[in-house]
C-alpha cells in the first residue's frame, strides 16, 4: 500500500543547515496501524507530513497505491491528500460554530464513497452529543469527533500525530482503543505517533526513529520488551 524510498529532508541553508530525515525506507501493507516512536527532534512529524504530502521531501519518495509524490504539482499533491489520506492533529482544530455531526460532515464532502455517518457516529459514541458544538464537549470527545471527520471519507490511510498529547491517559487509552476498533472495523490503515504505551497492544508495526534514521523496524508487538519500547 505505501512505500517509502531513500527519503531525505534539511532544513535551513548552509551552515544552518539540519538533515533531519537520512534515507528513509520501509513499507507498510495494507491494514496495518504502524507506529512511529523516537525522541522529541527525530523527524518523526517531518516523515509523517511528508506522507501526508504537507511537506515535500529532498530527495526520495512516498508512494500510495503507486501514486508516487516525486514531481507532483501543487494540484496533484492536493489530489493525493484527497484521494488516500485522513489526519488526526493532537490539536482537534473543529470548527467552533458547527455541531459534532456537522465537523464530521466537513470531511464527508471530500468523498465520492463517504462511510455510513450515523453508523459511525455510533461507532465513536458520539451518539448522544451529535447536535453539541465542540465548546459543550470535552477534549476525548472532540478528538473523536476529529476522527469521526478524518475518517468519513473512507481513507486509505489514516495519519495521527500524537492524537492523545492533550488528553489525560485513561482517555488516551479509550482514544487508542477506538482507532484500534476503526482499523478493524474499516480496514483503515494507521500511522500514528505516539508515546502512549498502550501501543504495545495495538501496533502491527512499530518503527523507532533516531536522529532521522531508522533505528528498528519491528513487525509483530507481541515479541517486544519495555527496554526497546525506550529511547
Ligand atoms: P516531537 O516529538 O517533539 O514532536 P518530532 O520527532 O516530531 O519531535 P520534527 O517535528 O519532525 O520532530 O522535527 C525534526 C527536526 O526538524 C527538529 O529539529 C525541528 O526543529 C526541525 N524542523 C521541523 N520543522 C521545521 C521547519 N519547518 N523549519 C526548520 N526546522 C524544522
Ligand atoms: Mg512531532
Amino acid at each position: 500500500l505505501l512505500e517509502i524510498k531513500s527519503l531525505c529532508k534539511s532544513y535551513g541553508k548552509d551552515e544552518n543547515k539540519l538533515q533531519v530525515l537520512k534515507d528513509i525506507t520501509f513499507s507498510i501493507q495494507k491494514g496495518e496501524i504502524c507506529v512511529l516512536l523516537g525522541p522529541s527532534g527525530s523527524g518523526k512529524s517531518t516523515l509523517l507530513n511528508i506522507i501526508g504530502g504537507i511537506d515535500v521531501a529532498d530527495s526520495g519518495y512516498v508512494s500510495i497505491d503507486g501514486d508516487k509524490t516525486k514531481n507532483m504539482s501543487e494540484k496533484e499533491l492536493t489530489m493525493y491528500r484527497r484521494k488516500h489520506l485522513g489526519y488526526v492533529f493532537q490539536m482537534y482544530n473543529l470548527i467552533p460554530n458547527l455541531t459534532l455531526k456537522e465537523n464530521i460532515e466537513v470531511g464527508e464532502y471530500l468523498s465520492d464513497n463517504p462511510l455510513d455517518i450515523n453508523e459511525l457516529i455510533n461507532v465513536l459514541e458520539l451518539s448522544n452529543h451529535e447536535n453539541k458544538i465542540p465548546n459543550q464537549l470535552s477534549g476525548g470527545q472532540q478528538q473523536r469527533t476529529a476522527i469521526g471527520r478524518a475518517i468519513i471519507k473512507n481513507p486509505d490511510i489514516l495519519l495521527c500525530d500524537e492524537p492523545t498529547g492533550a488528553l489525560d491517559y485513561k482517555t488516551s487509552k479509550a482514544i487508542l482503543k477506538l482507532l484500534e476498533d476503526v482499523n478493524k472495523k474499516y480496514k483503515t490503515t494507521i500511522i500514528m505517533v505516539t508515546h502512549n504505551d498502550a501501543i504495545k497492544n495495538m501496533a502491527d508495526r512499530i518503527i523507532k526513529l533516531k536522529d532521522g534514521e531508522i533505528r528498528k523496524n519491528y513487525l509483530n508487538n507481541e515479541k517486544i520488551s519495555a527496554e526497546e519500547l525506550e529511547w
